[in-house]
């Protein structure tokens, strides 16, 4: 039974109308790839390389990440993995890189405004990721990103170290849509970046202007409150525009509703827990996506979040 679930789980997403969507798996280190791999997920959508860098004296040697991030590639037997560059300020913290105290972290320099600020950490990263050994199943990725200028930055750091070392192919770059001003201008990012992930963590926080952390809005801050859902449409849209291949990596991929409506909102990828990989799997095997994607157009103008998931659960409810 044990064979036959695996098996299952093995098999592409494809919901009832026909469409095939992957089913990634966010993880932290290479033990969680082979999780994700043993769950049957397509792919890795995210390794938060951060926690390669926490809880830790002083940065990981560039051989250090290499061997993590090549154990990460083997432990998906040939399937793509999305390593992200480290994501540090704001709720993530480096006890060698010691951060000025500001009022607003999660507004001040993190994510690629830190490591652009600390081209030593990027360059070693980037060497890391240059040295892994099949760049075809690598795909960089970048969190915290702007606009484009940042995303540049970046591909010019990665383009200088890949001439130096004689490396004429380069593993994909893409970026993460997780600030306001990203997805309103994600065409302009899917005409540069090779792909887009949409983190839907911070792109709530952001829009909505409420700590993904406070207790008291966790209530509130949901990624399903039309506003969001709104700049999610306009991300696919734009990327669908660009032939940009686009994802989710934040944990609406795997919430209990809001998987159904970025599926319809017609992403590539789901990238969830390693854990969920198989369930989602299988809710996307029951779906009538199309039907889903003609009911939910309506919804982005409702008020406020409550609205959409209490028409979104008797949509998925009654359709089964
Ligand atoms: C996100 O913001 O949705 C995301 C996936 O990144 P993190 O949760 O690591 O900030
Ligand atoms: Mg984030």
């Amino acid at each position: 039974a044990r064979h036959e679930a695996r098996t299952a789980a093995d098999q592409p997403a494809v919901t009832r109308d026909g469409v095939t969507l992957e089913v990634a798996a966010n993880v932290a280190d290479a033990s969680e790839a082979e999780q994700a791999y043993e769950q049957g997920a397509d792919g890795i959508g995210l390794m938060r390389s951060e926690f390669l860098f926490m809880a830790r004296e002083s940065a990981p040697t560039m051989e250090e990440q290499r061997a993590v991030y090549q154990a990460a590639i083997e432990a998906m037997h040939g399937r793509p993995v999305i390593i992200r560059t480290l994501d540090i300020g704001a709720d993530k913290a480096l006890s060698y890189l010691p951060l000025p105290a500001v009022a607003n972290p999660a507004l001040g320099t993190r994510g690629v405004r830190l490591l652009n600020a600390h081209g030593g950490l990027l360059d070693d990263q980037l060497r890391a990721l240059l040295a892994v050994d099949a760049p075809e199943r690598l795909r960089i990725m970048v969190p915290m990103v702007t606009d484009v200028t940042d995303l540049r930055a970046v591909r010019q750091r990665l383009e200088i170290l890949a001439a130096e070392r004689g490396i004429t192919r380069l593993p994909a770059l893409g970026v993460m849509i997780e600030v306001p001003a990203a997805a309103l201008s994600a065409a302009s990012l899917a005409r540069e970046a090779d792909f887009l992930s949409i983190g839907t963590n911070d792109l709530t926080q952001y829009t909505l202007a409420m700590d993904r952390e406070d207790a008291v809005l966790a209530g509130r801050a949901d990624v399903l409150h039309p506003a969001v859902l709104r700049l999610i449409a306009m991300t696919v849209e734009a990327a669908r525009g660009e032939d940009c291949w686009v994802g989710v990596c934040g944990a609406a991929a795997g919430d209990p509703l809001a998987w159904a409506a970025l599926a319809a909102l017609g992403v590539n990828e789901l990238s969830v827990e390693p854990a969920r990989v198989a369930e989602i799997k299988a809710e996307l095997r029951s779906l009538d996506l199309s039907a889903l994607a003609k009911a939910l157009p309506a919804w982005l103008t409702l008020d406020e979040a409550r609205a959409v998931r209490s028409a979104l659960g008797d949509w998925l409810a009654n359709s089964n």
